[in-house]
């Protein structure tokens, strides 16, 4: 006996270059790749770009690239290529007519002449006649004779009676009774598709196994399982995902904030945190918040993917995104290098030497909430002098702390940085001077770093060098023996 192999899984993405890639968008991009990663299988991008007056190249590109810096790598599409190529919908036109003339000459498609202007006035009419009615096209084509010359559109010849179904992943079975299909069009004027019959022709000829997208595309199913019955097509696996909401309930939106993949990229949050945020919107994990993206690989399958929709919340996604930043298994140092070298260039700081901060990282890690954040904790490492935080100087670096930071200089420079007993030594120094310790580690503080909070002293110095430390010291004690306007 031979035993059939079972079919390889090929998922896809199909986004409408119509904008930037929403974070909505990315966590469908993400389900699909889990689940091509997972079984080994292929993971499809196709851009539907059938809308000419909403799509553009810009988004386009923006799209890719938020994936690529996801790391959804896709094993067939744009810029990859594949056997199934083109990956645009606007340069497959000829499949998509193809299947409108197979569908018309078998008798379930037809060619509908019917002008905008002829139904604007349908319309219009019906809406005089009763305000909520709801316009369904009167099928006026359906029994016309071809009219060679005149531009059309195709319109699919929805049945009047039966039930159209199909059993979905995430929410079963549904049934809809074919008579709440109107004779719905699937090809254009130009001769581009519309959704349906765009996204049924490619997904059948790239052989897409298990179609997963948003549920907002679950009223759609119907019509395309009526398609893939019509031109005698098997039909995929389906699965619909659950809704991204605002704290309101309502669809996310931009009113709602940063909704967009670029926007947390720009924040400083690491690719694996915005996944691991996006993968809880429908799958779970028993109680597990945090995910490697190793994990999600492993753990990922469509039995834990529930209905409910979930409630964006951007103090949940920081939270997330801190705890991938403590983690070295999650983020690790060379990782966390190259997300806080651009930030640190983008305050001003392009020479920033990564191995300082590299070693500064244990104290960063525990700090920092994104790696904007890790580059405002690093800060004073690299800019010469450092901010000086105005209310802060004021308050410490006075004539009276003059001599203590000269006193604290020169004792400094007798010592060895790296000996584990100095904070001990120094606590003893500084009690034989008659001092107390705040009075001397307040004012170092803001001598070394501008600011009224930071790491331990010698933690930072150690990672500063001495050299600078004594060099900061100095200009602190000289700022606090003349203080003037600390700009
Ligand atoms: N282009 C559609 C969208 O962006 C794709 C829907 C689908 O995955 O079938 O919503």
């Amino acid at each position: 006996m031979v035993l059939g192999r079972a079919m390889p899984v090929r998922v896809r993405f199909a986004p409408s270059p119509s904008g930037s890639l929403h974070i909505g968008g990315a966590r469908t991009a993400l389900f699909n790749w889990l689940w091509a990663r997972k079984q080994g299988g292929q993971f499809i991008l196709r851009v539907e770009d059938t809308d000419q007056e909403r799509s553009s190249l810009e988004s386009v590109r923006a799209i890719l690239d938020a994936l690529r810096w996801l790391g959804l790598d896709w094993d067939e599409g744009p810029e990859v290529g594949g056997k199934f190529a083109p990956y645009f919908q606007s340069d497959r036109k000829q499949h998509y007519r193809l299947a409108a003339e197979q569908l018309i000459d078998s008798g379930k498609a037809y060619r509908c002449y019917c002008t905008k202007e002829e139904l604007d006035a349908q319309r219009a009419a019906l809406k005089a006649r009763d305000p909520k009615a709801q316009f369904v096209y009167p099928k006026t084509c359906r029994e016309r004779r071809d009219q060679p010359d005149r531009p059309f559109v195709v319109r699919f010849k929805s049945p009047d009676t039966g039930a159209t179904e199909f059993s979905d992943l995430v929410f079963g079975p549904i049934s809809t009774p074919n008579n709440q299909q109107q004779d719905f069009v699937i090809l254009r004027q130009s001769g581009l598709p519309l959704y349906n019959l765009g996204a049924v022709v490619d997904d059948h000829e790239m052989e897409i196994t298990l179609v997963a997208r948003g549920r907002d595309h679950i009223g759609n199913t119907p019509q395309q399982v009526l398609l893939y019955q019509a031109l005698g097509w098997k039909l995929p696996e389906f699965a619909h995902l659950p809704m991204m909401l605002n704290k309101k309930g309502e669809k996310l939106s931009k009113r709602d904030g940063a909704v967009s993949v670029g926007e947390y990229r720009a924040k400083g949050y690491t690719p694996a945190a915005v996944l691991n945020y996006l993968v809880r919107f429908g799958w779970s994990y028993g109680d597990q918040e945090i995910f490697s993206r190793q994990q999600l690989i492993e753990l990922f399958s469509w039995d834990n993917v529930g209905k409910s929709d979930g409630k964006f919340d951007e103090k949940k996604f920081a939270d997330v995104a801190f705890e991938h930043l403590k983690r070295p298994d999650l983020t690790s140092d060379a990782d966390y290098v190259s997300g806080a070298l651009p930030a640190l260039s983008a305050r001003g700081l392009d020479s920033a030497d990564d191995q300082v901060v590299r070693t500064a990282l244990p104290l960063i890690r525990e700090r920092a909430r994104s790696f904007e954040d890790a580059a405002y904790h690093l800060d004073f490492y690299f800019r010469d002098p450092p901010e000086f935080d105005p209310k802060v100087t004021q308050k410490i670096l006075v004539p009276e702390a003059a001599p203590k930071l000269l006193a604290f200089r020169d004792w400094l420079a007798q010592q060895d940085l790296a000996a584990p007993e100095l904070e001990a030594a120094f606590k003893s120094w500084v009690e034989a001077q008659g001092w107390s310790l705040k009075d001397v580690a307040q004012p170092v503080r803001v001598a070394l770093t501008g600011r009224g909070t930071s790491p331990g002293l010698f933690e930072m110095m150690q990672i500063m060098g001495k050299e600078l430390a004594l060099a900061r010291l100095q200009r602190g004690a000289e700022r606090a023996s003349a203080p003037g306007p600390t700009s």
